[in-house]
């Protein structure tokens, strides 16, 4: 199997075309804001003529320059109308942070998954079966291992499926980030 070009070292075009840049632009500015960052223009541009072009509300476009704003994604700069007086905002896509920004997330889901594979690991879990919760030793040994809920014995339960898909995904963030294990 060839390998993957990995995200970051991807041209700007091909950038947009990523499930997971997709993917996290969408969890920014959400499905109405959408329409705004899957189509960066090149330059400046006010919101109204996002607006307009894209045939959206002011307002959800605006707000989605502001999360993009947040992010490090877009830039302004205001200009104010010497005759009328009124502000407007020329907006600039930084898309060319992405790739750095994404990193950033992948690093801490990484570091969250491996801290949650070592808890699996160094616990021993029991379960209800009529309940489907899950108790670590500790808290099943209080309980005489009855379940508070049902009081049906509680059972040893394996969570060897659960570090193994934990495993996997590691695997697949390391590889997305270049990392050796
Ligand atoms: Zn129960």
């Amino acid at each position: 199997m060839a390998a993957r070009t990995p995200f970051y070292a991807m041209a700007f075009e091909d950038l947009l075309d990523e499930p997971v840049v997709q993917k996290y632009l969408h969890e920014l500015v959400g499905p109405k804001g959408m329409p705004v960052a899957a189509a960066p223009p090149d330059g400046e541009v006010t919101d109204e003529e996002l607006a307009e072009r894209l045939g959206l509300e002011l307002n959800d476009v605006r707000r989605a320059l502001f999360i993009l704003y947040e992010y490090d994604l877009a830039t302004y700069r205001r200009v104010r109308d010497e005759d009328s007086g009124w502000l407007t905002y020329l907006w600039t896509f930084e898309y060319e942070n992405i790739p750095e920004n994404l990193r950033e997330e992948m690093d801490r889901l990484l570091g969250a998954l491996a801290e949650r594979r070592e808890y699996e690991l160094q616990n021993e879990f029991y379960l209800c079966e009529v309940c489907s919760i899950r108790f670590e030793f500790g808290e099943a040994m209080d309980l005489g291992f009855e379940c508070p809920e049902c009081g049906s014995p509680v059972e040893a339960m394996e969570n060897t499926h659960l570090v193994d898909a934990m495993d996997e995904r590691i695997e697949n963030l390391r590889s997305e980030l270049g990392v050796k294990a």
